[in-house]
């Protein structure tokens, strides 16, 4: 973030946050952008702005619930800013958020990138949700430094998971063409990006949406000049092609870090969820995984106590976790989406067993990753330097996604260097730098 008092004091300013996915984020980082070309400053959530922008999830009650703290955070520091409530849960509860107090404009998810004529109309607690789905915000957009940049190739969802309500907030899957995304990315890279990390809510519709492979656009991808760095956000497993896997393996710019939806490892529960593999399959996808990328992080979420979900059923679930290479654990309590199928099933877990359920999960993931982390000690890996820290570390990611800071003179900011780890300490990784 610039330093505020290096800013031109007239120009306006806007301060944003943003909840939920990457997705989400990329898509604040594009709407950021479109303040910044208009003339705003951008400032510290929480500092006094003239407007600020939320950018909500929904995906379970307690990222409603954040979105109102948000709200009303915004309101205190900002009394007499615009406040613009944008997204996902905009889309399934604008009526509610718009009677909060303080709240300007309530945009949905395709209206948000439309902000600034909305700003521009001066009218007070305007509501515009519709649902027309168009493919917005699409490729190019900024992450939080000037490092890795989200590329954002569909949108929506086909799947009815009966957990899930991103369906309803997202619409049916979209997606950009091939080329519309090579031209994005080519852009992202001469801007300086060293990294792209491909998003989408279900990016393994790709080829339902747009009619072309996946596997054929990261191809072409990895063959744009001056990008060095690739990654995939999260793929579902049934779409994890043996085309995709063969295509990642080719390049090395592919960072070895996957993430791959696991929600259940217990197959009724699965089918219950209505999600499209077994355990048989999601082992398979691991497996063939781990054979192409024998170092590599990989991230899965996992929802605990969904309706029905028995002790053992759980352990199925915990066994499995604990079998498979799985080292960044994203467990999520199973929450209650109104309108959803799982909402209407009978058997619904007592909270106090689900965050037990969670916890136990969570502390087992940790103690994974520790392992995961220590087994990384005495290896030479390339890291993407992002910022110095507050203590004067230089930090950024491993490919296989593990944060490491060093200690150097140099101002690292945006150079890929070869790092060798050297040690854990309080639950940090850092690394020598080598020449
Ligand atoms: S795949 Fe399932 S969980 Fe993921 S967004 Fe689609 S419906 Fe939701």
């Amino acid at each position: 973030m610039e330093n505020f008092e290096s800013k031109n004091l007239n120009n306006k300013r806007v301060a944003l946050n943003t909840l939920g996915c990457r997705l989400n984020l990329s898509e604040t980082g594009s709407i950021a952008q479109g303040f910044k070309d208009r003339g705003y400053d951008i400032v510290e959530f929480g500092e006094p702005a003239d407007v600020i922008f939320i950018n909500t999830c929904t995906v379970t009650d307690s990222a409603d619930s954040s979105c109102r703290n948000l709200i009303r955070k915004a309101h205190n520091s900002s009394p007499e800013g615009k406040i613009v409530v944008a997204g996902c849960y905009a889309q399934m509860e604008p009526e509610k958020i718009a009677g909060m107090q303080g709240v300007d404009l309530v945009l949905g998810n395709s209206e948000k990138y439309k902000v600034f004529e909305y700003l521009d109309e001066e009218s007070e607690n305007q509501v515009h949700v519709d649902k027309s789905w168009e493919f917005f915000g699409a490729a190019t957009t900024e992450a939080d430094t000037h490092t890795r940049a989200f590329l954002k190739i569909q949108d929506g969802c086909n799947y009815v998971c009966s957990f899930c309500i991103i369906p309803f907030a997202r619409g049916r899957s979209r997606a950009i063409s091939i080329k519309d995304a090579v031209s994005e990315a080519q852009k992202l890279v001469s801007s300086g990006f060293k990294e792209i990390v491909l998003t989408g809510v279900n990016i393994g519709e790709y080829e339902q949406s747009s009619g072309e492979k996946l596997h054929d656009l990261v191809a072409s991808l990895l063959a744009i000049d001056g990008l060095e760095r690739f990654r995939l956000s999260s793929v579902e497993p049934n779409t994890f092609t043996d085309e995709l896997i063969a295509v990642l393996k080719s390049s090395p710019k592919v960072m070895d870090h996957f993430h791959i939806p696991l929600q259940s490892g217990d197959d009724e529960i699965l089918s219950a969820m209505r999600r499209r593999y077994t355990v048989a399959d999601y082992k398979k996808v691991i497996a063939k995984l781990m054979v192409a990328f024998p170092n590599a992080g990989i991230g899965a979420d996992m929802i605990v106590g969904f309706p029905g979900e028995t002790k053992e059923q759980f352990e199925n679930t915990f066994n499995l976790a604990k079998e498979l290479p799985i080292t960044h654990f994203h467990v999520f309590p199973y929450s209650k989406r109104k309108n959803t199928t799982a909402a209407k099933m009978e058997n619904h877990i007592h909270s106090a067993e689900k965050k037990s359920r969670v916890k136990s999960l969570i502390m087992f993931g940790d103690a994974k990753l520790n392992l995961f982390t220590e087994d990384q000690i005495g290896k030479i890996t390339k890291v993407l330097f992002e910022r110095r820290n507050k203590l004067g570390f230089f930090e950024g990611y491993t490919s296989n996604y593990l944060r490491v800071q060093v200690q150097t003179e140099l101002d690292l900011s945006n150079q890929i260097s070869n790092v060798c780890l050297t040690r854990i300490e309080s639950g940090k990784l850092f690394g020598e730098l080598l020449q």
